[in-house]
């Protein structure tokens, strides 16, 4: 039995989106194929709220965190971290040579724009990421508060990991300034895992000139002056079944209005908070509670996996907590193509199992 999914990615998928994935292939060094990347980009700025290029990865979301950090940082990375992604982001700097300091927050609370503040003030650093939206803890950063402070830096290149946001909570990413915002196919998008997604600013694109060592296959410069030089095309072979389904997806993300989309995302959230409240607690300050997904704190010391065994035999499927998390909290996913119809659905049906 197909488990339906709860879980911060992959999602649930549509049936028509998946029956995009089968359409018969092209060349990937035609017309049609970049006519394909073309439409994507266009409608991926608008999703966005950018000018910038979009670059594609055949990766997950991680290739593009780990190209980024590796491509546009020329002297020093800040890497500020709410969780078990923002310290995933500083591994990747270390084990690509590059320096980098780590800045991490207790569990459960935000990157604070003061924290941003006082280590950008010591000069150190020509690049910063920030996480948007902590899949781990379930806490959404305040950017609009960062982005005021990024002002006082204009040198400074923002990596923003939207991996888990992206398509579920508005990110106007040129009125923040962030300069390489990221995301990956398969959690507030809608479709299955593969792909991931960046915007790419001239700021970032300068500083990758200065780089030495940028790789190759995760060269952000690379993949973006192929576009240039080649007309929307991709270095190597692109996963065309992601971006036929994307083209797809993105059409039906903008038909249905994108101040909708996020209502709903924020009407669900409001949903399982109300819940995880009533019956449990919320894992991080509400004030920085994820739109996309809620950690629950597990005050009653149930068993998660139990709960999640039993879900199962229903069709359902949720998270445990992440790594030094799992049992302390459970997470529950309310993204991409989830109504609040199907969380009020989940929530009445884990109401009878614990
Ligand atoms: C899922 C996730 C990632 C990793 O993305 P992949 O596509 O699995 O590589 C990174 N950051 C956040 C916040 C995530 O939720």
């Amino acid at each position: 039995m197909h488990k339906k999914l709860f879980i911060p990615g992959p999602v649930e998928v549509r049936d028509d989106v998946l029956q995009k994935m089968a359409t018969p292939m092209i060349g990937h060094r035609t017309k049609d194929a970049s006519a394909l990347q073309r439409r994507i980009t266009e409608k991926l700025q608008k999703l966005m709220y950018t000018g910038n290029m979009i670059l594609l990865s055949t990766s997950s979301g991680s290739g593009l965190m780990e190209g980024a950090v590796r491509s546009c940082t020329v002297k020093r990375a800040a890497v500020f971290s709410v969780g078990a992604f923002g310290d995933r982001w500083y591994k990747m700097a270390v084990s690509n040579n590059v320096p980098a300091d780590l800045f991490p927050s207790e569990p459960g609370k935000p990157t604070t724009p003061e924290m941003v503040d006082k280590a950008l003030a010591t000069g150190k650093y020509d690049l910063i990421t920030i996480t948007h939206n902590e899949t781990s803890t379930g806490v959404m950063n305040p950017v609009e508060e960062i982005a005021e402070v990024m002002k006082k830096y204009p040198e400074v290149v923002w990596c923003m990991d939207a991996v888990s946001s992206l398509g579920g909570a508005k990110i106007e990413v040129d009125k923040l300034g962030v300069d390489i915002c990221i995301t990956s196919t398969q959690k507030c998008l809608g479709l299955p895992p593969g792909m991931a997604i960046c915007s790419f600013s001239e700021k970032a694109r300068e500083a990758a000139k200065k780089v030495q060592f940028r790789g190759t296959y995760l060269d952000l410069l690379e993949l973006y002056e192929y576009i240039i030089k080649k007309d929307y095309q991709y270095p190597s072979t692109p996963s065309l079944p992601h971006m036929f389904a994307l083209d797809y997806q993105l059409d039906r993300i903008l038909a249905g209005g994108l101040e909708n989309r996020f209502a709903r995302h924020i009407e669900m959230a409001k949903i399982v908070r109300a819940w995880a409240k009533e019956r449990f607690a919320l894992f991080p300050e509400e004030k920085y509670a994820s739109v996309t997904l809620t950690t629950v704190k597990n005050t009653r010391g149930i068993s998660v996996a139990d709960l999640n065994r039993k879900l199962g035999e229903h069709g359902y499927m949720i998270s445990n907590g992440y790594g030094s998390l799992k049992e302390v909290t459970f997470r529950i996913a309310h993204m991409a193509d989830t109504t609040p119809d199907e969380i009020k659905e989940l929530l009445t049906l884990i109401d009878r199992l614990i």
